[in-house]
């Protein structure tokens, strides 16, 4: 079955009603919910007995996954890292097996296949959209190594991309380094993005000596002169380009990188400037290349038609001015669908890579025939694109927190009026009363709570008057279900009355676009799926901070507040993954609370199976007491000396002194995150 057409039948949640959570629209009826005669109305009821196909549909994995993850017939993920070949890897048992080996969770999986595979496709696209249109220049894409500088990925990026040509983008010296570090053998090319300072710079003018395409984006008109200076002095001829601060904006988050307030690029006055410049030190013949940049996850195809369009015509008017030229560079932006609902979302995209190649070559020939310039060759920064599907983050449920409330039992006989009252209401919640229900027992939880304060209720009649509340709003929940619109003030009940699962990793570390600027990935358990998820939850990582927490998640409906998973069983080890966050999360996740990188396994497709060719063990906390300045000796001898002490004033024995060392010693050099 085609991606598109799996990703249009999993609008229909079997679990959920439609309408849950609310669609953004006005109601045809202006009280849908009202208290009439009328029964509210309501949904068909779900269809009995689940399947694996019911679990591929709640979490919308063909919209997101598709060709790399389904859901296997015995209800495990599969991760396919190739698409070309039928052979897939099944996800849960490959964590199983690598713990047995002694990586613990949490894990990050490396797919390198995936990763060539997503070069494979952004070539190829291109490839077709270039013979499409017959257009007589090429693509040579570049992969901005800001969006994940592991080593080995960048390595690998290299290898794969050879073929192509596929070079790198650097947005800073560091990253240049690696940049010629890494290109060793690829003809590809080396693009220079970022502030530039006089070393920066001179750098990537003597790495041309090393039969290398370098090229250096002026970003600000400063870096001109010490461009100019750096070329007179070293008697190279550099390889520029200039990045256009262009008026056509992106959308979403990252709107900003363009306009005029953009924190990088040359206004139209400053380009003209760079010419005349250029001109004057007869070095127009250096300029090659027009660069911008609209921000990324662009996710509609709009404001990148209207960047082309702006942006093609400044390049041809900079060939029109003398300058050689020979490549346009489109920066980054295309967008990743971590939702799968092909929308223009923030969390998705609303056109496929071929529609965006096509636009790309097709604006680009059209505006060069009409003014008779030669077509250019162009180059893409695409970052996201082509590395966050590649990782998979997975993590172990280690505990769960949920509103216990027993039964609902009524009040003895006597009490207090507040619980006689709330066991009525929660009698008799029908469809038609949820929200005057909500009302009445939010109002007797708060009188028993004030009656209590003042002395006219004890600790047992509040205990029960508040478990009679939760029944209460669990009972309005399951009501909900059976409704098509939901009243504005109960959205928030399901996430209110749903579970915390508390797993074992660091938001902070492993995927802090979550915390920063509130990015959805695809988040759902990688086994037990022939199985119906029958809790909702949000999950809370390992640190003690309130904003350590997954609380909003991909839905067909805008997004969710709680995810469904399965009962978790205290002795059975329960697996989540979070899905396509190879892009930006590895080097923006911090040492919060000491929680430092994981361990990361680098599975490779074999001709008989797959190979893990690369293991990178998580740090170790002696590794991030490092990064604080701490020494670990040191403190070990400090705690020694403590122990010492203890044992001679008596407070602690010989046997409880080793165990403490013992404990000390083995959790320095253990791993950040919990390992039974
Ligand atoms: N190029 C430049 C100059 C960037 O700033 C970025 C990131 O924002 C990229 C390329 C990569 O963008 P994306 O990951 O959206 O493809």
């Amino acid at each position: 079955m085609e991606a598109d057409q799996l990703a249009t039948n999993a609008r229909s949640l079997p679990h959920r009603p439609i309408g849950w959570p609310p669609p953004k629209m006005t109601p045809l009826s202006p009280e849908p919910y009202a208290l009439t005669e009328e029964p509210a109305e309501e949904v068909e009821e779900p269809a009995r007995g689940w399947t694996t196909e019911k679990s591929a549909k709640l979490y919308q994995i063909a919209g997101w996954g598709l060709p790399y993850f389904h859901i296997n017939s015995s209800g495990e993920v599969e991760v396919t890292p190739d698409p070309t070949v039928d052979q897939s890897i099944n996800l849960h048992d490959l964590c199983v097996s690598l713990k047995e080996r002694g990586l613990a969770m949490p894990l990050l999986l490396r797919f390198s296949d995936i990763l060539k595979h997503r070069i494979f496709r952004l070539n190829h696209a291109f490839a077709k959209a270039i013979a499409d249109y017959e257009y007589t220049g090429r693509y040579q894409g570049v992969f901005p190594v800001k969006v994940n500088q592991q080593s080995h990925l960048v390595e690998d990026i290299v290898e794969y991309g050879a073929a192509y040509q596929y070079g790198l983008e650097a947005g800073s010296k560091p990253e240049l380094l690696i940049a010629l570090a890494q290109m060793k053998h690829n003809k590809g090319l080396i693009v220079c993005n970022g502030y530039k300072d006089r070393a920066y710079i001179e750098t990537a003018l003597l790495a041309q000596r090393l039969d290398k395409t370098v090229i250096v984006i002026i970003e600000r008109i400063e870096e001109l002169g010490i461009a100019i200076e750096a070329s007179r002095n070293l008697g190279i001829r550099p390889m520029l380009g200039v990045r256009a601060k262009l008026t056509s904006k992106g959308i979403g988050r990252w709107a900003k990188s363009a306009g005029d307030r953009a924190k990088f690029g040359l206004s139209t006055a400053e380009i003209v400037e760079l010419v005349d410049r250029l001109r004057e030190a007869d070095m127009l013949d250096t300029l090659l290349l027009l660069h911008f940049h609209i921000g990324s996850q662009i996710s509609s195809i709009i404001p990148i038609k209207n960047a082309l369009q702006e942006a093609s015509n400044i390049y041809i008017e900079l060939a029109k001015m003398g300058a050689k030229m020979g490549y346009i560079d489109v920066g980054g932006g295309l967008a990743v669908d971590y939702d799968g609902s092909k929308t223009d979302f923030h969390a998705s995209k609303n056109y496929r890579l071929i529609e965006y190649a096509s636009d790309v070559v097709a604006s680009l020939k059209d505006a060069c025939e009409k003014a008779g310039v030669p077509q250019p060759t162009i180059v893409s920064e695409s970052g996201r694109a082509v590395a966050a599907h590649h990782s998979v983050l997975v993590f172990e449920v280690v505990g769960v927190n949920e509103i216990r409330y027993g039964e609902a039992t009524p009040p003895p006989e006597g009490s207090h009026r507040v619980l006689t009252e709330l066991y009525e209401t929660y009698k008799h919640i029908v469809p038609k009363n949820v929200q005057e229900s909500f009302h009445d027992a939010s109002q007797a939880k708060e009188e028993a709570q004030s009656l209590f304060k003042y002395g006219y209720l004890g600790l047992r009649e509040r205990a029960h008057a508040e478990r009679l509340y939760w029944h209460c709003c669990e009972k309005i929940q399951q009501t909900l279900k059976r409704l098509k619109y939901i009243p504005e003030e109960l959205y928030d009940l399901e996430k209110t009355l749903s579970a915390i699962y508390y797993c074992n990793f660091s938001v902070f570390q492993s995927a802090p676009d979550i915390w920063a600027i509130d990015q959805l990935f695809p988040v759902m358990p990688i086994h037990r799926l022939a199985e119906e998820p029958t809790v909702s939850c949000t999950l809370a990582d390992l640190t003690c901070d309130s904003d350590g927490v997954v609380d909003r998640f991909i839905d067909i409906e805008d997004e969710s507040h709680t995810l469904s998973v399965h009962e978790w069983k205290p002795n059975e080890p329960y697996y989540i993954a979070m899905f396509l966050n190879g892009a930006y999360q590895e080097i923006l996740g911090d040492l919060h609370n000491l929680f430092g990188d994981t361990n990361a396994a680098h599975v490779r497709l074999t001709a008989d199976g797959y190979e893990v060719t690369h293991v990178v063990k998580g740090d170790s906390v002696s590794e991030v007491l490092r990064y604080v300045q701490y020494n670990p000796d040191d403190m070990v001898e400090q705690v020694r000396r403590q122990a010492d002490r203890a044992v001679r004033s008596g407070s602690l024995n010989n046997e409880q002194m080793r165990k403490l060392m013992d404990h000390y010693e083995d959790s320095l050099r253990g791993y950040t995150y919990l390992t039974d």
